[in-house]
């Protein structure tokens, strides 16, 4: 089995045929998705919290995503804190900060990560990061207001260096690299990828987005791909897919405190 640790499965392009997706993924062996649900943005805080309780396979996440930090009301935390309580909810994310497309103002998606970061700690939960154009703040806030947590979480869809991936474990993360890793222009991310620790291993699609090489053309990205990356992974490492499935399962139950799934 193996685990797609990110994916926006309540996006609108799975629409027409979800059910088929999913049944995709099972196929595929794909036996647990981590549903990521900043779906639009606040008010609808609940995207990926519908589908975990729809399918037993899916768990889920609640947060506001950068772009969206501007729509963050004091109604918005209260109801991230609440939703942390439901049974199937598994980590604060994705947060953070993006500068790339700077859809919310700077100062406010630091305000609004760090907010959640709050939350976080007080469900004590897990945190799963987007970064994007904004690795020195991102760091410098995570060393401030998350690394004595003890709680850790996930870099997703890892692209940074070496540097930032030493960083990244420093702080108590797990790092999960996405279809970005099979692109071939991706060179420097599989030297930095041999060099993460076993155990702090996780793999990801990001679907709808980043499909994997060779399907690249097949414009949506779904989750039953998650086996490309980590099969890429194996042959990086120049270990068995089966261990790469095994490790980054295992990863994941640890981090989340999850029984194996049958
Ligand atoms: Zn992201
Ligand atoms: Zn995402």
């Amino acid at each position: 089995m193996i685990i797609d640790s990110h994916c926006h499965l309540d996006d609108s392009s799975f629409d027409e045929d979800r059910n088929e997706v999913l049944k995709r993924a099972r196929e595929a062996g794909v036996d647990l998705l981590l549903a990521i649900g900043t779906g639009n943005g606040p008010p609808d805080l609940e995207a990926a919290v519908r589908l975990a309780a729809e399918h037993d396979f899916v768990y889920a996440t609640v947060g506001v995503h950068p772009h969206d930090a501007r729509k963050a009301t004091p109604e918005t935390y209260d109801r991230l804190a609440e939703l942390c309580k439901h049974p199937k909810v598994l980590a604060l994310g994705e947060i953070g900060l993006d500068y790339h497309y700077d859809h919310s103002p700077r100062d406010t998606q630091r305000k609004v990560f760090i907010r959640q970061m709050e939350i976080a700690r007080q469900a004590g939960k897990p945190i799963v990061i987007h970064t994007r154009e904004a690795w020195a703040d991102t760091a410098a806030l995570l060393e401030e207001d998350w690394g004595s947590a003890g709680l850790g979480g996930i870099m997703h869809c890892f692209s940074g260096d070496a540097e930032q991936a030493r960083q990244s474990l420093e702080l108590g993360f797990h790092i999960s690299f996405a279809g970005v890793l099979t692109f071939a222009k991706a060179e420097e991310l599989r030297q930095t990828a041999t060099a993460v620790p076993m155990d702090r291993l996780l793999v990801e699609t990001d679907a709808p987005y980043l499909t994997p090489a060779p399907f690249r053309k097949i414009r949506r990205n779904e989750p039953c791909y998650v086996v490309e990356t980590a099969r890429k992974l194996a042959e990086i490492r120049g270990i068995s897919f089966e261990e790469v499935a095994k490790a980054t399962t295992r990863n994941f139950l640890r981090l989340f405190d999850l029984p194996a799934p049958d």
